[in-house]
């Protein structure tokens, strides 16, 4: 089969997701994905942003073939996975969350294996270049048991992308890495990027996503909450509170103040709360000054991400009566969990 990935051709959308539910049977059934519309535009870099337990890896299962949802449609690459699951997956490479690696093989025959597994004929396989873009060349030949974690998490990448998919997932590829690994798997998914490769990925890391992604959804007890271009996300976020503290008490807002959204938060304590892209801080100041005032101390506080995920997340809890009590905290499997493979 051969998919239409030149840069004018191919789907509007990478991946589309329309009311995907999945509950997971048990005694106590999980309901972790509640109906969740999604549409992931080609050649995006795509970050999917919740708490733990919020769904994201239900929905990557889902992506990979490792778990069947339970109900809606869903489509990669516009080929319907439940008319055609074989092409569905041929376009796309996922990479777990899990460090799951045959110890027994070289990153070189793991990548040989996975790519028979794909049936990619031996003279299309590109090894040697695929170990270099995740900088495991020098550890080709090596047992996978003395990889460390970083390197694991690159030969996940590399399997991955043995069969060259358009579209590439990643479940939170940098969690737990430093800073060097991450900065590396960065600007790897950034140049697959380059290369036409549309790219999911989740992560709990909000800078993460707020500096790679394009585009950014958040989902929290298995529910869309938001999702935007990450720009227009941060531009609504553009708030900024400057504390000031006074020598003197005031008893009333000065009138030279009035112009500015502040509020009297004790008797020496002013508190205004301004657009970084409309007033400069030193207006304010000079207002404060202008009012015959003296300035004893000042802070400011910058709502971020950080603030509109905690805003966005904090009302979507489960209505009481939803949620047995004394279930276990999301995000912590629960023990004897049956693995991502059932179904
Ligand atoms: P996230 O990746 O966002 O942390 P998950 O998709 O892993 O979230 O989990 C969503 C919910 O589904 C959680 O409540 C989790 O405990 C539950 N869950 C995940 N996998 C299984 C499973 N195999 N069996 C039962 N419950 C599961
Ligand atoms: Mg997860």
């Amino acid at each position: 089969m051969t998919l239409d990935r030149s840069a004018g051709g191919g789907p509007e959308f990478a991946i589309a997701a329309h009311g995907l539910k999945k509950t997971y049977r048990g005694p106590k059934p999980v309901a972790a994905l509640k109906g969740i519309d999604l549409e992931i535009p080609r050649g995006s870099i795509f970050g999917l942003l919740g708490p733990n337990g919020a769904g994201k890896s239900t929905f990557i299962n889902i992506l990979a073939g490792l778990v069947i949802k339970t109900e809606g449609k869903l489509a990669i690459w516009d080929i319907d996975v439940d008319q055609d699951p074989r092409g569905a997956r041929a376009a796309i490479g996922v990479v777990p969350q899990e460090l799951i690696i045959d110890p027994f093989f070289t990153p070189r025959e793991a990548l040989a294996i996975h790519a028979g597994y794909y049936g990619v004929p031996r003279d299309e396989r590109r090894t040697d270049e695929i170990l270099d873009a995740v900088g495991l060349s020098a550890q080709a030949e090596i047992n996978a048991r003395r990889l460390s974690g970083g390197m694991r998490r690159r030969l996940l990448i590399a399997k991955a992308l043995v069969h060259s998919p358009p579209v590439v997932v990643l479940d939170e590829p940098t969690a737990g890495v430093d800073v060097e690994l991450r900065e590396q798997l960065w600007n790897h998914m950034r140049r697959l990027n380059a290369q036409g490769v549309t790219i999911l990925l989740t992560t709990h890391y909000i800078d993460e996503a707020e500096q790679l992604c394009e585009w950014i959804a958040i989902i929290d007890h298995g529910r869309l909450i938001v999702c935007e271009r990450t720009r227009a996300l941060v531009e609504r976020l553009d708030h900024k509170e400057l504390v000031i503290l006074l020598e003197q008490e005031l008893d009333g807002i000065p009138p030279a103040l009035g112009r500015f959204p502040v509020e009297l938060a004790g008797p020496k304590r002013l508190v205004v709360r301004y657009r970084r892209r409309e007033t400069r801080i030193d207006e304010i100041l000079g207002a404060v000054r202008a009012a015959g005032l003296s300035v004893a101390d000042l802070s400011t506080k910058e709502s971020d991400l950080e603030d509109i995920f905690r805003e966005l997340t904090k009302g979507s809890h489960a209505p009481a009566g939803e949620a047995p009590p004394g279930e276990a905290p999301p995000g912590e499997a629960p023990p004897g969990e049956a693995p991502p493979g059932e179904a």
